[in-house]
């Protein structure tokens, strides 16, 4: 399991806490978006895109690669998005499926992530995130985390969280591309 590169540009599975702190304690954020559709299943998913890793590595940046391939979660504030307030659709920077779309983008005050209460309709698929062999049950609790990826190219978005008593999807901003509404 490869380690982030830098506390300032992510936070290893531990910092997702924050995330949905009042609910959520635990944390295992291991590569989720590798063509399995729940952990420990034992069938294959084959998504409509599929690359090579050398493929993958050469369309993101080490950064994005992290997040949205080996299931890292960016720092709280330093993905972009989670203050864009236009009208607009937010699309997988894996491969463009538009998974949500503005109107349901929701602010979370003080989290820094990118919040929606729905996805878009067959846009995104989910899966178990932990606890984990190697990170064991983070903090007090052994609940593993719903992960949320991208169902045409399996590229991890984020988790599926309670937030302030609201079922929400809690998305990297690393892992989405913003259209604002055309005029
Ligand atoms: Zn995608």
């Amino acid at each position: 399991m490869p380690s982030p590169t830098s506390d300032q540009t992510h936070l290893s599975r531990r910092a997702l806490l924050a995330c949905g702190a009042a609910s959520v304690s635990t944390l295992g954020l291991s590569a989720p978006a590798k063509a399995r559709v729940a952990a420990g299943a034992n069938i294959d998913y084959v998504y409509e895109v599929t690359k090579s890793d050398a493929e993958w590595r050469a369309q993101l940046s080490e950064r994005e690669y992290e997040i949205l391939r080996e299931g890292y979660t960016e720092g709280q504030r330093t993905g972009t998005l989670w203050e864009e307030k236009r009208e607009g659709s937010y699309h997988c920077k894996g491969c463009e499926l538009k998974v949500f779309d503005g109107r349901w983008k929701t602010f979370v005050e003080g989290k820094g992530w990118v919040f929606f209460i729905h996805p878009e309709p067959a846009s995104v698929m989910t899966n178990i995130d932990g606890p984990t062999p190697e990170y064991g049950a983070m903090g007090t609790g052994k609940t593993p985390l719903t992960e949320i990826h991208c169902r045409r190219c399996g590229c991890h978005l984020g988790h599926y969280l309670l937030v302030e008593g609201k079922m929400t999807h809690c998305i990297n901003g690393t892992s989405l591309t913003f259209q604002p509404a055309s005029a």
